[in-house]
């Protein structure tokens, strides 16, 4: 048998599918790098569940000219450049994996300027194939569109469910992240139209855009600060509760997890007053210091 080493197409294909399972997956990835740019403004839209397209546009730090064509190849990545950096990582990427895997599996423009370009660049990559960098004018960010996801593996494509509950998905997450990054101005669009916006004025102001005005009078505030840990949030009064889990958020040093031994502390905590298939609401934000926690177990 001979070995092979694959080309960096083929390669890249093959991680796709770690990365890139559903329309979720592809706007998680864009979002958190919008976030990691520093954008303080992030709009999102998705058409026909995202199947069709889905926009992501920041007003973060951009990408220089010169790095534009690098952020479709393997391990490339601005976040970190030595292992010490990985036990330290404030980004939510540093794994260069998520730009090549997409644009492998769909059609992808990029478009960026950075505050010291006058003018932006803008490149389409098709099923990996890039075209040129070509200059476009543009506001200080970046702007990216993934059409058309897996027309180049229609097995992946079949796996996709209705856009109904491809949007859901997507909806859940931004409201999650929404939630973690609360300073951030967010804008939720479906097939074009508003679905949520926040404002970037703290986590009430993101709670109100997600779950509606009355969610602050429903909840008691908490704050403790317990051994170095600090815990902040909102958790539903006894007598408010909701169908799912999909209403229980808690934020570890920014990044959204699930966590088994907290919810059921939790629901313990509310057993009484709980009836079956009843979840208490709550948004938590835990902070602990960064050098204890595994982004690696968390990513
Ligand atoms: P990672 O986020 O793990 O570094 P990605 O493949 O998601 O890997 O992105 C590759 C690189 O492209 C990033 O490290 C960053 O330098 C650049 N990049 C991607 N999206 C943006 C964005 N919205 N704003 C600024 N830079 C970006
Ligand atoms: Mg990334």
């Amino acid at each position: 048998m001979k070995i092979n080493v694959l080309s960096s197409k083929i390669y890249n294909r093959i991680a796709a599918g770690e990365v890139v399972e559903r329309p979720f997956s592809v706007v998680k990835e864009l979002v958190e790098n919008s976030i990691d740019a520093n954008a303080s403004k992030i709009t999102i839209n998705i058409v026909d569940g995202g199947k069709q397209l889905i926009e992501v546009s920041d007003n973060g730090y951009g990408i220089e000219k010169d790095d534009m064509l690098k952020t479709v190849m393997p391990h490339a990545t601005s976040k970190i450049s030595s292992t010490d950096d990985l036990n330290n990582i404030k980004t939510l990427g540093f794994r260069g994996e998520a730009i090549p895997s997409i644009a492998s599996v769909s059609q992808m423009k990029i478009t960026s300027k950075t505050e010291n370009q006058d003018i932006g660049y803008t490149f389409e990559i098709n099923g990996g194939e890039q075209t040129e960098l070509v200059e476009s004018p543009c506001s200080n960010g970046t702007y990216v569109t993934v059409s058309n996801l897996f027309y180049n593996t229609p097995a992946r494509q079949k796996f996709l469910k209705s856009s109904k509950s491809e949007e859901n998905e997507v909806g859940d997450m931004i409201s999650r992240l929404m939630l973690a990054k609360p300073e951030i101005a967010f804008n939720f669009l479906v097939n074009d139209g508003t679905i949520f916006q926040s404002f970037g004025d703290g986590v009430e102001d993101a709670m109100i855009a997600i779950y509606g005005s009355t969610i602050i009078k429903n909840c008691f505030k908490i704050s403790n600060y317990v051994h170095g840990v600090k815990i902040e949030g909102y958790i539903s009064k006894h007598n408010f509760t909701k169908p799912n889990r999909t209403y229980q958020t808690v934020i570890l040093n920014g990044r959204y997890i699930v966590n088994s031994t907290i919810q059921s502390a939790i629901h313990n905590a509310y057993s009484n007053y709980l009836m079956k298939r009843q979840y208490p609401f709550y948004v938590l934000q835990i902070t602990v210091p960064p050098e204890i926690v595994d982004v690696n177990v968390h990513p």
